[in-house]
């Protein structure tokens, strides 16, 4: 019979091919050897220096865009995507977020919706993170309901000129590319804009308390002029960014689970060492349920994770299942990076740590991509056959 491994309790790796094992092992090394050892500073100061350096590590290991085929795209299964963002968000959400917002926001929306010439020329340089892409929904004033959204594309002869504020925009910053949505006359419609195209600037966002080590940035669009065929030609409406929020929803069911895998194993490893009344904390049996909770918090999360992947990978998934996956997965990630907190006692709250960084930046992933309300509603409206969104 096996033995019990705390790492993985209920041998759900046996699931898992020796190629994702592989990649999830290539994928903890770039962690442990690029960002590990500076993420806890980046945190502190509140940058991501290495942006860019990171990428391009990132896209050499086919990690960007690794589940989209063809224009220098790895091609690879959900399932192999989300082992990455599992060990890339155990690492710090903030990397998951570069990478999810490279490869299922940007990229996506070019692979998806996109003409020929976009994918052949943006594709294959953003897989090889030489450039890194951004994409702009939401608004200072419009962000659960971008269906309200303010910028506007207008034409002028065969040009398009946009107007507006995109707000809270991963990447912005260092992007070079900005994937961008506009009220046009035809509805909603999705623009490829180059950020050094005159009128665009990209502000980075400052005082953040969570996903400290990610670049958030408001983009001003002031009389931004593109050509024609700058606009997504295969869309208009809000199914085009609702399919790559989709997408890199998907990312964050499994990314979650990395944080509060890390969370788990902080706070298992203090409880085994930290010794108060003259035994380790982890004998005592208050510590001892919070770490049985956490455990079958996270296995639960990284079975559901496998399952909605299975179903992705089937050309089964819809995105019902998709909220499902992001609302339980996230609230579940914070739970265990609180109760590590408190297992850690005061040195829970230093950066010394892991969990104190998770978990504040875990409050950013409860809210992006979707809140947990959104979610719910979402669930609530598949349930019951009633929208609750207009209250
Ligand atoms: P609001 O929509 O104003 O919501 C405020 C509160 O009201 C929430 O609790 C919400 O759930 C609740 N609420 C709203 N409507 C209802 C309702 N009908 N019923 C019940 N409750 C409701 N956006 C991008 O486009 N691109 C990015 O790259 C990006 N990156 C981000 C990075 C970070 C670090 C953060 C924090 C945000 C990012 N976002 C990005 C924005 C994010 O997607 C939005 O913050 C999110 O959609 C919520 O919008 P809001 O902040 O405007 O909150």
């Amino acid at each position: 019979r096996p033995a019990f491994d705390p790492r993985d309790p209920l041998g759900i790796d046996a699931e898992f091919t020796p190629e994702q094992l592989a990649i999830r092992d290539s994928v903890r090394a770039l962690c442990r050897d690029h960002v590990q050892p500076h993420v806890a500073e980046w945190f502190e100061r509140g940058e991501f220096p290495q942006a860019r350096e990171l990428a391009r590590e990132l896209g050499k290991l086919g990690v960007l865009g690794m589940h989209l085929d063809g224009y220098g795209c790895a091609g690879l299964s959900a399932v192999d995507y989300g082992i990455a963002c599992e060990e890339l968000e155990a690492c710090d959400s903030g990397l998951r977020s570069l990478v999810s917002v490279q490869g299922s926001l940007a990229m996506f929306a070019i692979w998806r919706w996109g003409s020929e010439e976009h994918k052949q020329h943006w594709l294959p340089q953003m897989a090889a993170g030489e450039e890194i892409g951004c994409f702009g929904l939401t608004e200072p004033d419009h962000g659960s309901d971008p269906a309200s959204m303010r910028t506007v594309a207008r034409r002028d002869g065969a040009d398009w000129v946009l107007n507006g504020r995109k707000m809270w925009i991963t990447n912005g910053t260092v992007a070079s590319i900005a994937v961008v949505w506009a009220q046009t006359d035809q509805g909603v419609r999705g623009f490829v804009v180059p950020t050094d195209t005159p009128g665009f600037s990209a502000p980075e966002i400052k005082h953040k308390l969570s996903l400290r080590a990610s670049v958030t940035s408001e983009l001003v669009l002031d009389d931004v002029r593109l050509p024609a065929d700058a606009v997504l030609p295969e869309v208009t409406g809000l199914r085009g960014p609702l399919s790559c929020l989709n997408e890199a929803r998907y990312g964050i069911v499994w990314g979650a689970v990395g944080a509060a895998r890390s969370c788990l194993e902080a706070a298992l490893d203090y409880a085994t060492t930290r010794e108060q009344f003259g035994r380790p904390i982890g004998g005592f049996q208050l510590t001892q349920g919070k770490l049985a909770d956490m455990a079958v918090r996270v296995q639960n999360g990284r079975l559901l994770a496998l399952h909605l992947g299975k179903r992705k990978d089937a050309g089964q998934l819809i995105p019902q299942q998709v909220s499902f996956g992001k609302l339980d997965n996230v609230r579940g990630a914070l739970e265990v990076a609180r109760t590590a907190r408190t297992i850690l006692g005061a040195n829970g709250i230093s950066l010394e740590y892991p969990v104190i960084r998770h978990m504040t930046n875990l409050e950013s992933v409860l809210t992006y991509e979707g809140t947990s309300e959104m979610h719910a509603l979402t669930i609530g409206q598949a349930l019951t056959g009633l929208s609750a969104f207009r209250g």
